[in-house]
């Protein structure tokens, strides 16, 4: 909003000043009459006078605006008879303004277009039939239809009806993705071909827009190393300025200048040495890309994070849920009593609020073969080992021996995860679940590695025989592998990755947040992933993509060669412009052209970024 009104308001008085500038010029260049002097006075009330108040109003706050350099530089031109020249500057500063506002609103938007994917009212389905109800209203448990064609009004689960989603507004990827009961719907993406039956599961206010919103919002506010920079750079450098030009003024009466000419030329000094370019040049280029990032499903909780990506020359993944699909399937049960069913419904009944993916297919095996569930306590999750709920229990080897049982030999070489489970010290049964890579892992791997990284990892609390088996169909190299971990082991393994370079780690679990913490860069499958992950990371994943992975590294790179280049072009034209005003009697109006004219150009050079989508496979 905003932005939106500094951006029109700037718009007229820009229009005011331009017919002023035309008024003093057809003046100066046309016939005399009293037109030129009110049409410079325009350009000073309309370009000068909300500069003036603006530059006051930052400096009542202890911040000292490079504005304030402008209006005082023509101010002075004024004072020695330039008032053309001054209103000359005026008129290509506002213009320049002006642009840039546009250009950064255009960056900002691209983002706050998130909140209009968001339907606004929803077909609630309640005791006396189907009503339509703004999505705000929506509680966790409610009950929604959505019709074909519709967007899905919140976070929900599908209870009955099976079609496509389009997923594109929240994961950037455009091929839809089929959803049944049980599967998981995110709001805001949209219901392409059946009548769906969801249960809500977040309220909006919770919900991934709002979490998007939040997350850019944040990202928008967090600075970048080199943004902090400019930053302040452009306050001592301002101070310096003002100083200098107050010393020059000085220098060229002494020099045996007029007083006329020196005011005039410590006016040129001070535009020319004005660092509105540097200061502009750092978040013009981030917040493009973090926009283009954005649109691209990839989400940056700021631009320090954009920044260290970029220079990441290790990375370290986690497997399950991160490397593999998520998607795990159940491929035998057996049970101590020889009653499988009764054993799976048992077993789905222990992992029924876990977030984990082996959880999920647990659930997911069991409503295949029609079983219900029992309504168990709560279970408390032993991250990397498994689930207690009650006195009921599930999880791998470790779990066992927290038992005190003793796992059967010969299971370390199955190169399928195996979940035990049982009540107190009594072993009820196992199930193996094998998990898939993920269809995109293989390439955005391959991506990586010829993006110029040097080291791939895999860390995983599973066992070292599912591992290799995963692991090498993704061209791990056997040393890379790391199996049997603990959340802990993960975050040493990471400290010692780091040792030798910046390091990234992507995970998808509670048992990852330490790692994700630790890493330089830590990446969090976005959608799919858990909040507590969400939480840790400062990179969100959310398409399923692992291409977008080097994607995100790629305009991280990009990001920062466009910084590079625009901080010394900025830095540079500034030295050039110093050098005219100081020695080459340099005209105030050039100055101001340079000036402004590169300051628009490091704008642009940033807005670049905007158009370089990040790509999936699709
Ligand atoms: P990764 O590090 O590859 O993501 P995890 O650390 O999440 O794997 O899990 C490691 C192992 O811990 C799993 O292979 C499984 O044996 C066990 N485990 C973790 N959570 C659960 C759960 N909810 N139910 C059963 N087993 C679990
Ligand atoms: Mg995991």
């Amino acid at each position: 909003m905003e932005i939106l009104e500094t951006e029109r308001a700037r718009t007229s008085l820009l229009a005011l000043t331009l017919i002023g500038m035309a008024l003093a010029l057809a003046h100066t260049f046309g016939p005399p009459g009293p037109w030129g002097a009110v049409g410079i006075a325009l350009v000073f009330v309309t370009a000068g006078v909300p500069t003036a108040l603006e530059a006051l109003g930052a400096l009542v706050r202890g911040r000292l605006d490079i504005d304030l350099l402008m209006v005082l530089a023509a101010v002075a031109a004024w004072l020695v008879g330039s008032a053309l020249e001054g209103a000359v500057l005026l008129t290509l500063f506002a213009l320049s303004e002006t642009l840039e506002t546009r250009a950064m609103g255009r960056a900002r938007r691209a983002v706050e277009a998130l909140m209009a994917l968001r339907p606004d009212t929803a077909l609630l389905q309640g005791p006396n039939g189907v009503s339509e109800v703004p999505v705000e209203t929506l509680q966790a448990g409610d009950i929604v239809i959505v019709r074909p064609g519709a967007r899905i009004p919140a976070d929900a689960v599908v209870v009955a009806g099976e079609g496509e989603i389009d997923q594109s507004t929240i994961t950037g990827e455009s091929m839809p993705v089929a959803r049944g009961p049980g599967n998981t719907v995110a709001e805001a993406t949209v219901n392409l071909n059946a009548v769906l039956t969801l249960r809500v599961t977040r309220p909006v206010a919770e919900g991934t827009v709002a979490r998007m919103v939040q997350l850019v919002t944040e990202a928008q506010a967090a600075r970048a190393p080199s943004e902090a920079f400019s930053d302040w750079f452009g306050q001592r450098y301002t101070i310096a300025v003002l100083l200098g030009a107050v010393v020059a003024y000085a220098g060229f009466l002494w020099w045996g200048l007029p007083h006329q000419d020196a005011m005039y030329r410590a006016a040129t000094l001070l535009v020319a040495a004005s660092p509105c370019a540097v200061v502009i040049s750092v978040p013009a280029a981030i917040l493009s890309a973090l926009s283009a990032a954005a649109r691209g499903g990839v989400l940056f909780k700021g631009g320090a994070a954009l920044e260290r990506l970029a220079s990441v020359t290790a990375f370290a993944f986690d497997k399950t849920g991160t490397l593999t699909t998520g998607r795990a399937e159940v491929t035998s049960i057996e049970a101590v009593d020889g009653d499988e069913d009764g054993f799976l419904a048992l077993l789905a009944g222990i992992e029924a609020h876990s977030e984990h993916p082996i959880a999920g297919a647990i659930r997911r095996e069991a409503e295949a073969r029609g079983l219900v569930p029992p309504e168990l306590p709560h279970g408390a999750a032993i991250p990397s080992e498994g689930i207690i709920a009650g006195e009921w229990w599930a999880g791998n080897a470790r779990m066992l021996s927290r038992q005190g049982l003793v796992a059967p030999d010969g299971h370390e070489v199955h190169d399928q995860t195996t979940i035990w489970a049982g009540k107190g010290g009594q072993l009820l049964g196992q199930v193996r679940v094998a998990d898939r890579p993920r269809e995109s892992s293989a390439a955005g791997l391959e991506a990586l590695r010829g993006g110029g990284v040097r080291r791939l990892v895999m860390m995983t609390g599973d066992r070292r025989a599912v591992a290799i088996r995963i692991g090498r169909e993704l061209g791990f190299e056997p040393d890379d592998i790391a199996a049997d971990l603990l959340p802990d082991d993960k975050v040493r393994l990471v400290a010692d990755l780091a040792e030798r370079g910046s390091v990234a780690f992507v995970g998808d679990g509670v048992n990852d947040a330490a790692a994700l913490a630790r890493a330089d860069v830590g990446i969090a499958m976005g959608v799919a992933g858990s909040e507590v992950a969400l939480q840790a990371a400062d990179v969100a994943l959310l398409s399923d993509d692992m291409a977008r992975l080097a994607e995100a590294q790629r305009l991280a790179r990009r990001t920062a060669g466009i910084i590079r280049q625009n901080l010394i072009f900025a830095l540079g034209a500034m030295v050039l412009l110093v050098i005219g005003g100081l020695f080459f009697n340099m005209p105030l109006p050039l100055a101001v052209l340079g000036h402004e004219g590169g300051t628009v150009l490091v704008v642009l050079n940033g807005l670049r970024l905007l158009a370089d989508p990040i790509r999936g496979r699709s």
